[in-house]
Formats: C-alpha cells, sequence, structure tokens
C-alpha cells in the first residue's frame, strides 16, 4: 500500500466503494486523514462501513471542511446526467481526484509514465512495464489495469509507476504530472460520459497537462483527432513530441514500416526489430501499441537492445486475442476484450475463415464499419441484447445463426469449423459489444469461452496469443 499523508488531520470524502475506493480509504486513514465514505449502493456502503470507515451523510450533504472528494471514476458526475454531490462540491471549489491522482501527488518523486487511447491501453501499458522491468528498473504498473493504484508498492525516486489511464480517470486527476504521457488513439467512444466528442478528447488530451520536463509526449497520428492533437502539442514548443505510425515513416519518431519497427528519435533511424516474428503482438494494432512502449521505453533510457530483447519475451494478455486451443486446423481464439466494432476490426484483420461468436450490448453505431471485413467471415454465431441488429446488419452477405447463450453459439461454431477443415479456420470470440447484458465482466465471458473450448475439446494453452 501506498499511505498518502497528503491530507492527514483533515475530512475527505470517498464516493463511491468498489475496489479502488476502499483502497483509497485505506490508505488516506493510514495517512492520518478524516475518511467519511459513501456510496449511492446500500450494500456497497455497508462494506465500507464494515471496514470501520464512517458513513458520509448523503442526505445532509454537509461539506464543510473537505478539503477533496476521492470519486470512483465509474460514477458518472457530469454526464450524461449530474451527479449531487458532484454539483455541490464544484460550488463550493472540492475537487474531485481519483485514486490514481492521489498515488501520483503522494509518490512525486517517482517517475510517471502514463498511457492513455481508445484502445489499446491495457496491452500497452503491460508491454511498458515488461520492457522496464526486463532492463532491471523498479517498475509498479496499475491504475485502470490490475490492482488499485493506491495497493501498489511505495517506490520514490529512482522507480517508475507504469500508469494505464481511461477518459474517466484523466477527468479527475488535477495532479497527474507525467514524465512520459502516451496517447495512443482516439475514435468515439464513451461519448454520453463526455457529453460528446469533444468532451472525450479534451479528457484524453489531459495526460499532456502539466507535465515535467522534458515533457515527452508520446502520440499515435494515425488517427485524425490525434495527428491534430500531435500538430497542437508540437505548436505549443513545450512538449518533446514522438509521433507513432504504423502507416508511414515519422521523422523524430517510432514508426512500423512493413513490420519493422524503427527508431528515429536519434540523428538516424535505427532498426530495433521485426514484429512480424512476435506471435504475441499480432496485427497492425499491436504494433501501434509496440511502437509507443518502445517510444515510452526510449524515452527514460532503456536501449534499443533490451527493448528488442523485451518485446521477444511479452506474454501477452488474456481475452486480447489469446490462443486458446489449436484443435485439428482449428484455433480458437478468445478476444472477449473488444467491446467496440473498432476492437473487433483489429482481430478480424488477422484471420481469414473466421468463425465469428459476436454480440452483446452493442456501442454506437453497431458492425456496419466492419462491412469490408465480412468476406473473412464464415458464419457468424450471434448472442446478446445485439443479435438480431447484427443479423439485419449480415443479411444477404454473411451467413449467421443467433444463440440464446454463449456456449451453444461456442459448440455451433467449433462444430462448423470442425467439419468445414478451411485453412487458418479461427473460432473468433470477438464481439465489438459489451459484455453486460449476459456477463459480469468482458473477463467473465472470456473465461467462460476458454473454459468451454477446454470443456469441448480439451486442454488450452492458457496466456497465449496468436
Ligand atoms: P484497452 O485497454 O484500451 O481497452 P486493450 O489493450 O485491452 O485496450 O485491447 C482491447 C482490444 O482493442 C484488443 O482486443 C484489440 O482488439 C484492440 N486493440 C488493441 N490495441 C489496439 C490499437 N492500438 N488500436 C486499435 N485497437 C486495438
Amino acid at each position: 500500500m501506498v499511505p498518502t499523508p497528503l491530507y492527514a488531520g483533515e475530512r475527505v470524502v470517498v464516493m463511491g466503494l468498489g475496489k479502488s475506493g476502499l483502497s483509497a480509504a485505506a490508505a488516506l486513514r493510514a495517512g492520518g486523514a478524516v475518511v467519511e465514505v459513501w456510496d449511492d449502493k446500500p450494500g456497497a456502503l455497508a462494506e465500507g462501513k464494515a471496514k470501520g470507515f464512517a458513513a458520509f451523510d448523503g442526505a445532509a450533504m454537509n461539506l464543510s471542511g473537505v478539503r477533496t472528494i476521492v470519486w470512483s471514476p465509474g460514477i458518472a458526475h457530469s454526464f450524461p446526467k449530474t451527479h449531487a454531490l458532484a454539483v455541490k462540491a464544484r460550488n463550493e471549489n472540492i475537487p474531485l481526484v481519483c485514486d490514481v491522482d492521489l498515488l501520483v501527488e503522494t509518490q512525486s518523486d517517482a517517475t510517471v509514465v502514463a498511457i492513455t487511447g481508445t484502445n489499446g491501453k491495457s496491452t500497452t501499458t503491460a508491454l511498458t512495464a515488461h520492457l522496464f522491468k526486463d532492463a532491471g528498473r523498479a517498475t509498479e504498473v496499475g491504475g485502470n489495469l490490475g490492482i488499485p493504484a493506491l495497493d501498489l508498492a511505495p517506490l520514490g525516486r529512482g522507480g517508475t509507476y507504469v500508469l494505464e489511464l481511461s477518459s474517466y480517470q484523466l477527468e479527475l486527476m488535477p495532479h497527474l504530472a507525467c514524465d512520459t504521457a502516451v496517447l495512443l488513439n482516439i475514435t468515439p467512444d464513451h461519448l454520453d460520459r463526455h457529453g460528446g466528442m469533444d468532451g472525450y478528447i479534451s479528457a484524453k488530451r489531459r495526460i499532456f497537462a502539466h507535465q515535467r520536463p522534458p515533457r515527452t509526449a508520446i502520440i499515435g497520428i494515425d488517427d485524425p483527432h490525434c495527428a491534430k492533437l500531435c500538430d497542437e502539442l508540437k505548436g505549443d514548443g513545450l512538449h518533446r513530441v514522438v509521433p507513432i505510425s504504423v502507416t508511414r515513416a515519422v521523422p523524430g519518431g517510432v514508426y512500423v514500416q512493413d513490420g519493422i519497427l524503427i527508431d528515429a528519435t536519434g540523428n538516424s533511424p535505427s532498426t530495433i526489430v521485426d514484429l512480424r516474428g512476435i506471435a504475441r503482438l499480432p496485427g497492425a494494432h499491436n504494433w501501434q501499441n509496440a511502437a509507443a512502449a518502445t517510444a515510452a521505453a526510449l524515452s527514460q533510457g532503456i536501449s534499443a537492445a533490451a527493448i528488442a530483447a523485451g518485446l521477444e519475451t511479452f506474454p501477452g494478455l488474456k481475452h486480447r486475442q489469446e490462443l486458446v486451443s489449436v484443435v485439428g486446423k482449428v484455433t480458437f481464439v478468445n478476444d472477449s476484450k473488444a467491446t467496440n466494432a473498432d476492437a473487433a476490426e483489429k482481430a478480424l484483420l488477422c484471420y481469414d475463415n473466421i468463425y465469428w461468436i459476436a454480440g452483446g450490448q452493442a456501442k454506437e453505431g453497431g458492425i456496419t464499419s466492419l462491412a469490408p471485413l465480412f468476406p473473412r467471415i464464415r458464419h457468424a454465431f450471434l448472442i446478446g441484447e445485439a443479435a438480431e441488429a447484427f443479423a439485419g446488419v449480415l443479411n444477404g452477405k454473411v451467413s449467421c445463426t443467433l444463440f440464446s447463450d454463449m456456449p451453444s453459439a461456442i459448440k455451433a461454431a467449433g462444430e462448423m469449423a470442425l467439419a468445414d477443415q478451411e485453412p487458418g479456420a479461427t473460432v473468433l470470440l470477438s464481439p465489438a459489444c459489451a459484455s453486460w447484458d449476459m456477463f459480469k465482466s468482458f473477463e467473465e465471458r472470456g473465461d467462460i469461452f476458454r473454459a468451454t473450448v477446454q470443456q469441448l475439446w480439451g486442454q488450452p494453452l492458457q496466456g497465449k496469443q496468436v
């Protein structure tokens, strides 16, 4: 734990008692703050009280003497509707912060490498932390990924926190001062929570605010929103901007050309590694992640040779094109983390002869943007709330079947793929949807996929990727 003495002797409210809220409450109490907790859900509040925290009086809403409110990023404060406590806090000039903000403010001597983007955050964060650890650096990894920020180990000077930051967290981080900030890409997502695209972009942009010199700003330039931001950052004369691309050579940047990862941040471009040989980083989207992680490692003085070695040994993450099993000629891939069409597109691009399990709670736009990839799909096995709408989009282009539960869809997909014997046949769970209509989380959805494949066809190859 990182005990936080920032509010010793002062009144602090912790709003939202999920894992990160409870962890923040404990870290604040350990640092001497007078903590009051609140959650709109009675069960969660009861859990906070059971841990010995006084309950904030949500009816009276007395904020006298409160210095800050630690706000759970999952709880809406401004959009799609305002939260009464957030409005009152704003009127009384009380900042809302999240647990990761407390970590970076408390551990201000440590180096902070922060990573955001619409897609690829977790992969890039895990990969960056892997490169740092592999190079012998004292490193802790967290934020939006894995264990709550204040449950990480204290590092101090010489240590590096590699932090994944969501747009929700970035809105709650007035004290963020990154040494190296990475913005991978921006496509429309979570627009309801940010009041539209402008709000979403300005939340993402906050990662570059208040950076510490030399203010290394690493930014993917393959989408128009980030390309524009990159020009703006270059124009401000403050940042050391490192552009990332997988579509073209960028002077001063890190880029991928025909699968070759190239560092052009120095005097002349030099090859780091051939990414086509790294099975756990498949597809151009992962090359973007690899280029960004490489730029982050270079910015903190890690050598190209150490980076190349680290890229080769990256074990990959579960639920992101995770190779679950190979049965005969059929490969089973768990890409449950693809909760929107943009993410699913990346996986669909990696395989031919796809037996596609998709559906769930659809995002805006559904799967219409995936039409150019439909010829790769042999059959679609549709589940969840979106099944009928997706069937409508696929109608006349891809044959499909609707299922009321995922195990039946997996069984049908596997049996069809095994019977067809197509070369490179892949049963791909890449739902292009949120999981909440049928599952607790995308992790549960992916775990059920893995377990069902194992049950039907034998031992999975855990943790590997294709
Ligand atoms: P995040 O944490 O931002 O949700 P992940 O690393 O967990 O991102 O990857 C989620 C999914 O997004 C992956 O399964 C993959 O399909 C897709 N993806 C990964 N990296 C990228 C990228 N750089 N650009 C676009 N899509 C990506």
